[in-house]
């Protein structure tokens, strides 16, 4: 037995925000990060707040939150006792905002908060997860929590806040966006209604994303490429991901590299692993090509032109093929690779890939592309 859960009301549209009128007399703690202040951003979420709450910000996230930052927001959370959360930002900002409400609620300093969140950018589907990634600087790991308690009450997806967004972040989310997607349609786990969420979410991307980079104030692609997130993280909310991310987890926390990046580079390599000697996994991808429009052909012919358009769209992107156009040198990574094998392995992400992975496959994956 599957069970399909759908946590989270989401709210879409230009008018969305104004959904946040309709709470009176509540405490709101909005999290975010300084530039959402410093941009007015804030301001779309403010202005949306009526004068019976009172609000406080905690704006000290950073990018691919710490620990710390968690536990300096619970801090927060104990003085303030809100009875609603709200997160701006992207997915640094929401992860965090869901980890501090996670351990805010277990160690039984606050009770019953409403967690609301704004997504900022277009990538990690956070919004309606119940998945949060923490960083642990000290020995330079991102943990994935995974808990039905993460699960936000409420998206609102208001594409005006994601136009600001330069190319390169653009670049880079949209590429976890179709990271996620692919990874839920070749999951162990993967079902016809995560099947529905990925295929559309894909075909999003591959219309949009491209148009959401070259002009970031298109906002039909903008708003396009928003839904394409959501999608895609309905999607692996259900039924998971697979070893891309259990990697870009270990890598990212070695390497600092943006997450869509990581993604980016290793999508192509892990296309090519999983349908290799993978039947299952083989027809899915093909599958996924045929209904995309990029090949009629079954097996590995239609792989081959899945792969293909994926390459094609990262370098319409600009974005690096391997680690060393992304700066890296084998140097950089030579002392970590034992880890990286070790690690990927038990990234919870990891549990759903197709084919059950060695070290050997992650070492080999992974030293190919430096
Ligand atoms: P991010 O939240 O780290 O933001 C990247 C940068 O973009 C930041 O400097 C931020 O200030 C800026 N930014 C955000 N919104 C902006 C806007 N509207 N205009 C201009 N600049 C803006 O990036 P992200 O890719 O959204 O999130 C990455 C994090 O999410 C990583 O830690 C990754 O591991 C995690 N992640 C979580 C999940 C999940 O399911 N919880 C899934 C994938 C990734």
């Amino acid at each position: 037995m599957q069970q399909v859960k759908f946590g989270t009301d989401i709210y879409i549209g230009k008018d969305a925000l104004t959904k946040l009128n309709d709470f009176s007399n509540e405490r709101i703690c909005i999290v975010t990060d300084k530039f959402m202040v410093e941009s007015g951003l804030i301001e779309y979420v403010t202005t949306n707040i009526n004068d019976s709450n009172d609000h406080q910000v905690f704006t000290d996230i950073v990018p691919d939150p710490t620990i710390e930052n968690v536990v300096s927001g619970v801090e927060k959370l104990k003085e303030f006792k809100p009875s609603i959360m709200i997160a701006l930002g992207g997915g640094s900002a929401i992860d965090a905002a869901k980890a501090i409400k996670l351990m805010g609620v277990k160690l039984e300093f606050i009770q019953n908060v409403k967690l609301i969140i704004i997504p900022t950018t277009s990538g990690t589907g956070s919004e309606v997860t119940d998945f949060s990634v923490i960083t642990n600087k000290k020995e330079n790991l991102k943990y994935p929590l995974v808990d039905t308690d993460l699960q936000p009450d409420m998206a609102i997806l208001d594409s005006r806040l994601v136009e600001s967004v330069p190319p390169t972040i653009t670049a880079d989310t949209g590429m976890d966006v179709l990271t996620h997607a692919l990874e839920a349609y070749v999951s162990t786990e993967a079902t016809d209604f995560s099947d529905a969420l990925a295929e559309k979410a894909v075909e999003l991307i591959f219309e949009y994303l491209e148009r959401a980079y070259v002009n970031g104030k298109d906002s039909e692609a903008r708003e396009k490429v928003h839904y394409a997130s959501c999608l895609a993280g309905l999607a692996f909310n259900q039924v998971s991901l697979g070893l891309c991310h259990g990697i870009a987890h270990t890598v990212g926390g070695k390497l600092h590299l943006a997450h869509g990046r990581i993604n980016g580079i290793l999508l192509p390599s892990i296309i090519q692993y999983n349908s290799n000697e993978n039947q299952r996994a083989l027809e899915r991808y093909a599958l996924l090509a045929k209904k995309q429009g990029l090949s009629n052909s079954k097996g590995k012919v239609g792989v081959r032109s899945l792969t293909n358009r994926v390459i094609e769209l990262r370098s319409k992107l600009n974005m690096p093929a391997n680690f060393i156009e992304a700066g890296f040198t084998k140097a950089d990574v030579a002392p970590y690779l034992s880890q990286i094998s070790e690690q990927a392995l038990l990234d919870p992400t990891t549990k759903t890939n197709p084919k059950a992975p060695t070290q050997e496959d992650v070492r080999q994956i992974v030293s190919k592309l430096f």
